[in-house]
C-alpha cells in the first residue's frame, strides 16, 4: 500500500467484495426470505439517509435537499419496508438481538417524525428484549428535548459523530456541525443516562496537525464517553474531496498512512492511559465489563441482518443483499408491496469462512477453535504462509494457537486483509470483463 493517502477505498467492511454481488443473485435472497429461518442472531439496521450538509469526505448515500415531505415519505417506506421482511418466513417471529439506526443521520428526523417511524416499526418489531438500540448523531441536529425522546423511544446507545474539535478542521471538511453544539449535545446526552455513549472520531481530517489532535483527543477524555471510535481518514473516489482534486489537479492535503496511524496510536495510549481497552483496531472502551459493541459483534460473528432503507446492506442466511440505490426505485418497490432488493451475493462457505476471519481479525484476536468448530477448518493451518508473512513483518504474533495482531499490525489491520482475498470465480471473471 502507498504510504500516501491516495484516491480509493481503505475500510474492509464485507467480503466478497460488492464488485462481485450483482442482479442475477436476487432471485436467491428473495428466496431465503421465503425459506425457514436460519439458527443465528438476528439484527435490524435503518437507514436514514438525510444530512443538514454533505461533508467532503462523505461516500454515502445521503440527501441533502429533502422537504419535510419527502422525510415522512420515506419513514412510511421503511415502516411498510418492515411489515414485509417481518412478515416473511425468515423473520416472522424471532426476536432481534440487536437494532443500529445509521446514516445519513438519523437525528436528522424530528421528535415526532422519530414517534411516529418507532410506532410504526413496533406494529412489525419490537425491540424490548435487545441487547443494545444504537442511534448514530451528529451534535448539531439534536435538542434536549430530542435527546430525552430517544431515550423514551428505547435507544440505548448514543454514538456522536464528533470527528474533530477544531471549527477550523470540521468548516474545512464540509461538517454542518461547530464544536460548541458538540459541546451542548454532550451535556444533554450525558444526563439523559443512556447505558452506552460512543464518540466518533476521524484522525487526519484536512488540516489536522499534530497540535489539534492532541487537543481532539484531550477533549474527547474530558467528555469521558463508555467508548471511543476512531478512523483513519481515508478518500474514497465519490468524495467531493476526490472530484476536487481530480478537477483541480491538486492532491488533498489529507496526511499521509504512517501519519494517521502515529496519530491513532497516540489517541490509544492515551485512553489506556485514562483506563480504556482497545477493543478493536478502531474502538476503545471504558469498562469492558459493561459496555459491549453488539451490532459489530454480532454481524462479525454471522448474524442475520435485516436492512431497511435506501441502499442499505443486509445479511440474511448466508447470503449478501443491498437494497436498491436510487430513491425513486427504493419507494416504488416498498409501496408496492415488494422487498427493494437490488443486487446480492451468495458466497460459497469458504467465503463465509474468510468473511468471518477477516471482521473478527479487526478485533485484534481470533477465536480459531470457535471458527474450526463452524468450519471445520483450521486457520492456522490453511493459512500458514500468511500467519508467517505478518509475524515476519511484525504485524502479529501467535501464542497457545491465538493470533493476535500487534499495535502495528492492529493500526494498519484493513491493508493486511487483502491477502486473505480469493480470486474471483472464473466464470466472473469472464462475465465482468
Ligand atoms: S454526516 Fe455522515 S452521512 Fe452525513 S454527509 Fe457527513 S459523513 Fe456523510
Amino acid at each position: 500500500m502507498s504510504e500516501t493517502t491516495e484516491p480509493g477505498s481503505y475500510f474492509v467492511s464485507n467480503y466478497p467484495p460488492f464488485d462481485r454481488w450483482n442482479t442475477d443473485s436476487v432471485s436467491a435472497v428473495r428466496a431465503a426470505f421465503a425459506a425457514p429461518p436460519a439458527h443465528v442472531p438476528l439484527g435490524l439496521y435503518l437507514h436514514i439517509p438525510f444530512c443538514r450538509k454533505r461533508c467532503k469526505f462523505c461516500y454515502f448515500r445521503v440527501y441533502t435537499d429533502k422537504a419535510a415531505g419527502d422525510v415522512e415519505r420515506y419513514t412510511q417506506g421503511l415502516v411498510k419496508e418492515a411489515e414485509l421482511a417481518a412478515a416473511s418466513p425468515a423473520v416472522a417471529g424471532r426476536e432481534l438481538k440487536y437494532v443500529y439506526f445509521g446514516g445519513g443521520t438519523p437525528s436528522f428526523l424530528s421528535v415526532r417524525q422519530l414517534e411516529r417511524l418507532v410506532d410504526g416499526l413496533n406494529n412489525s418489531f419490537g425491540w424490548d428484549n435487545a441487547e443494545e438500540v444504537t442511534f448514530e448523531c451528529e451534535p448539531g441536529t439534536l435538542s434536549e428535548p430530542k435527546v430525552k425522546a430517544l431515550r423514551k423511544l428505547g435507544m440505548t446507545r448514543i454514538s456522536l459523530g464528533v470527528e474533530n474539535f477544531d471549527d477550523d478542521i470540521l468548516q474545512a471538511n464540509g461538517r454542518a456541525h461547530l464544536s460548541a453544539e458538540i459541546m451542548r449535545a454532550w451535556d444533554w446526552i450525558a444526563a439523559a443516562g443512556f447505558p452506552n455513549t460512543n464518540v466518533d472520531l476521524i484522525a487526519g481530517m484536512v488540516g489536522e496537525t499534530d497540535e489539534s489532535w492532541d487537543a481532539t483527543v484531550s477533549k474527547t477524555l474530558e467528555l469521558a464517553p463508555d467508548s471511543v471510535t476512531i478512523y483513519q481518514m481515508e478518500l474514497p473516489l465519490n468524495t467531493t474531496l476526490v472530484h476536487d482534486w481530480k478537477e483541480s489537479g491538486v492532491p488533498a492535503p489529507v496526511a499521509d498512512w504512517p501519519t494517521k496511524r502515529a496519530w491513532v496510536d497516540r489517541a490509544f495510549r492515551r485512553f489506556e492511559d485514562a483506563g480504556y481497552a482497545v477493543s478493536s483496531g478502531y474502538t476503545l472502551v471504558k469498562d469492558p465489563s459493561r459496555v459491549a459493541f453488539r451490532y459489530r459483534d454480532m454481524l462479525w460473528e454471522g448474524s442475520d441482518l435485516i436492512a431497511l432503507g435506501v441502499a442499505s446492506f443486509g445479511h440474511l442466511s448466508g447470503l449478501h443483499y443491498q437494497n436498491e440505490p436510487h430513491w425513486d426505485a427504493y419507494l416504488e418497490a416498498v409501496e408496492a408491496g415488494t422487498l427493494p432488493i437490488a443486487r446480492g451475493m451468495t458466497p460459497a462457505p469458504r467465503e463465509r469462512l474468510i468473511r468471518e476471519m477477516i471482521l473478527q481479525l479487526k478485533r485484534g484476536w481470533l477465536d480459531v477453535s470457535r471458527l474450526r468448530e463452524k468450519f471445520g477448518v483450521d486457520l492456522l493451518t490453511e493459512w500458514t504462509d500468511i500467519w508467517r508473512g505478518l509475524e515476519k513483518e511484525g504485524h502479529l504474533t501467535v501464542t497457545d494457537g491465538v493470533p493476535r495482531l500487534t499495535r502495528q499490525g492492529l493500526l494498519q489491520v484493513d491493508s493486511l486483509l487483502h491477502r486473505f482475498f480469493e480470486p474471483s470465480p472464473p466464470q466472473e471473471q469472464t462475465a465482468a470483463s
